[in-house]
């Protein structure tokens, strides 16, 4: 206890102290947990700030791991729409090639009831496009923009489907229309004998109206049809002896008379050039010969030009 012991004396200015002295002690003890307070707390407050450093490097790593998780999530969904976008694209372009092929196949259908070559009309030949130099718009190209070009095509598409659609109509309504229309000399093999309107009647010897046409031909020539059409009538009648009488159903009715054997029946579907008859001299006949007349819409008409060709 006594090596420590401070002096300081009132005339020099040296006081002392002794360790024994209670109040010295009790300074000493004050000042020592002062030091030690003052210590702690410089100790904390440096701990604190490197410590919150840390935490701020922490957080901003973390900040940045959130950011790299976000971009991965949108890259992710990026995918996932653009893979949405060519798989929309793509069943558009599929439904586009079905409409494609059906065009084609109506285009084929088209030539042959139109009767149009293949060279002339032929849809899955690539059509010329050209011209000038193009005026560009300055404007992109987009996801959104080649869908409303493939909906726009899609459309015209379905457009020109459904015209040309009418059209195979009215041709096929027209080709039925032409095939039920007297067309067909109505003797496979033979000559016109008589031809329609005034003559002298064979059997009288006067001026007499001739109805129809006559025709001759070798022996057991054979009657044709002249247009599609149902038999309304086959068998004996009166002065036209054998005869076969088709409505065409248009207007046209026409007639084969004097047969020798009937092919047909009552209400039989007949077409162009099919065989209905045998040339005979039934009925009101000098010779073998076939009486033909046509009847337009109830009027018996002159038959040459119909069947001329
Ligand atoms: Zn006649």
């Amino acid at each position: 206890m006594n090596n420590l012991t401070l002096i300081k004396h009132e005339k020099t200015g040296i006081v002392q102290y002794h360790l024994s002295d209670q109040k010295v002690r009790q300074k000493l003890l004050v000042v020592a947990v002062g030091l030690f307070l003052l210590l702690f707390a410089a100790g904390a407050l440096f701990g604190a700030f490197v410590l919150n450093d840390s935490n701020a490097e922490q957080q901003k790593i973390k900040d940045l791991q959130a950011l790299v998780e976000l971009r991965q999530q949108e890259l992710i969904q990026h995918k996932k729409s653009v893979q949405n976008d060519i798989d929309s694209m793509s069943l558009q372009i599929g439904k586009l090639m079905a409409h494609s092929t059906r065009l084609n196949a109506l285009g084929d259908r088209l030539t042959v009831v139109a009767d149009i070559s293949q060279e002339e009309f032929n849809l899955t030949e690539e059509p010329g496009i050209g011209g000038t130099e193009p005026e560009l718009t300055g404007e992109v190209n987009t996801p959104q923009s080649l869908y409303e070009h493939l909906f726009n095509l899609e459309d015209t598409f379905t457009q020109q489907q459904e015209n040309l659609n009418i059209l195979a109509q009215l041709l096929n309504e027209q080709s039925l229309e032409q095939n039920a229309t007297p067309h067909v000399m109505p003797l496979k093999q033979g000559w016109i004998s008589s031809y329609y309107g005034k003559r002298i009647d064979p059997f009288t010897g006067q001026q007499a109206n001739h109805p129809g046409m006559d025709y001759s031909g070798s022996y057991d020539s054979e009657i044709v049809a002249a247009a599609d059409g149902v038999v309304v009538w086959a068998g004996k009648r009166s002065t036209y002896g054998n005869m076969v009488e088709i409505d065409h159903g248009n207007g046209f009715v026409t007639r084969y008379a004097h047969a020798d054997k009937i092919h047909v029946e009552l209400g039989q579907k007949v077409t162009a050039g099919e065989l209905i008859a045998i040339m005979g001299k039934t009925g009101r006949a000098t010779s073998e010969h076939l009486h033909f007349e046509i009847i337009k819409n109830g009027h018996k008409v002159n038959p040459l030009p119909f069947v001329n060709s």
